[in-house]
């Protein structure tokens, strides 16, 4: 199931896995274990703070998630319980350079099993809360731009010399062309 031989990278807009459902993991095989070590090690490599099996190109449901200093690996999770609703910026590893906001609970209740087997259950808050409904959304093929408050929608095109972002406002439509123009052909 997981291809251990083959150099896993993350996947951007346009590659299919990103919009599958992901199939459940239940076995934590050496494999899966392998998958969740180099999913880290892309994460951090990027400077996310949560990644999807769906972005290395592999639909299962496995996430990481980073979050002050905390490495979560969530096998199998799924949300119990979600209260509140709150609006925030987000961007994806995915979608590199695209930001926009996008409303999520402000509290969740997550239950998934460590890479050990052991049921863990999760209540999060805040940027913790969003970045699992995030990575939850990914292991079911969607993405932040299904449900981004399109008004605020914008790349990041630089910093100045201060270190204040430059952003350029777009459109889905127009984010979305040149998603996939940069993505190319067989990219
Ligand atoms: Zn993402």
């Amino acid at each position: 199931m997981i291809d251990r031989t083959k150099r896993l990278t993350i996947v951007h807009y346009g590659h299919p896995a990103l919009r599958e459902k992901a199939s459940p993991i239940r076995r934590i095989t050496d494999d899966v274990k392998a998958l969740v070590g180099r999913m880290i090690e892309l994460m951090h490599g990027a400077r996310g703070l949560g990644l999807a099996a769906n972005q290395v190109g592999i639909p299962r449901r496995v996430a990481v998630v980073e979050f002050e200093g905390e490495l979560t690996a969530l096998i199998d999770p799924q949300i119990v319980s979600a209260k509140g609703g709150e609006s925030a910026q987000e961007g994806c590893l995915s979608l590199p350079r695209l930001y926009g906001d996008v409303e999520r609970p402000t509290r969740v209740v997550v239950r998934a099993r460590d890479l050990s087997g052991k049921r863990v259950k999760l209540t999060a808050e805040g940027m913790l809360a969003r970045a699992i409904c995030h990575e939850m959304d990914h292991l079911n093929g969607k993405l932040f731009v299904d449900h981004v408050d399109e008004s605020t929608l914008h790349w990041l095109v630089g910093t100045t010399e201060e270190g204040e972002p430059i952003v350029q406002p777009t459109t889905l439509d127009d984010a979305v062309k040149v998603l996939t123009a940069a993505r190319g052909p067989g990219g």
